[in-house]
């Protein structure tokens, strides 16, 4: 049996992901993303000799997650839009008759205008890690680049094009969002201690204009 994109690792049952909706998180190559930010969790706590699992081994796992009522199947990584295999691991879990969430760093607009197209997605959760501004001062340039790429930094083109990518990428999402009447489709932002509370009102204000729900979730140190 072929491997699918998916982690042989646990997968956790939760609530809070998508609030109110019984949901359970699959994992594509957790390593495999384009940022590197400020303690990512995931690549800190990923064990380099995890495999993928066969498609027998997700479609029991899917089987069992249908019993426990769990409607929603949320994809993260790493960057799950990196993953070459995504669509055909979506396509899977579809046709299982779940509904399907990526969560995405956001700097991939044409893959998700791709998977949209392809009806192989019911929603994304995206992250807007730093305001999204036309210009930026010299301090917000490292601190943002300190947040994005773990280095402080004075390279304001990196951050332009970070930005650039997020806003194509909440167009393309916007309709989806519209048409699922915004059921699984949140922009969610981390509290890094990097972001000033200033910042934090002006990714609200960028998020208000878009419509979409929000999320500020706390910011947790990787342990030493
Ligand atoms: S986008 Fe996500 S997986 Fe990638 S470095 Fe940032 S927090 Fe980690």
């Amino acid at each position: 049996m072929p491997l699918s994109p998916f982690l042989d690792v646990d997968t956790p049952i939760t609530f809070k992901d998508q609030p109110g909706v019984q949901s359970a998180v699959l994992y594509t190559h957790i390593p495999l993303c384009n940022l590197e930010c400020f303690q990512c969790h995931n690549k800190a706590g990923f064990d380099p000799s995890t495999q993928f699992a066969s498609y027998e081994k997700l479609l029991d796992k899917l089987n069992k997650l249908k019993l426990l009522g769990v409607e929603l199947i949320i994809v993260s990584g790493g960057e799950p839009l990196l993953e070459k295999r995504l669509k055909e691991g979506l396509k899977f879990i579809k046709q299982l008759g779940f509904s399907v969430r990526v969560d995405t760093n956001g700097t991939l607009p044409e893959t998700i205008e791709q998977l949209i197209r392809e009806k192989v997605v019911d929603g994304f959760a995206l992250d807007v890690k730093i305001p999204i501004k036309s210009v930026y001062f010299d301090d917000e340039i490292e601190r943002f680049n300190e947040i994005l790429y773990s280095k402080k930094e004075k390279n304001e083109k990196k951050i332009k094009l970070y930005v650039q990518k997020i806003k194509k990428s909440i167009e393309k999402i916007k309709k989806l969002a519209i048409a699922n009447d915004f059921q699984y489709t949140i922009l969610r932002t981390v509290k890094y201690p990097l972001l000033k509370e200033e910042d934090i009102e002006e990714i609200k204000r960028f998020v208000r204009e878009t419509g979409i729900p929000f999320q500020l979730n706390p910011f947790y140190p990787v342990e030493a």
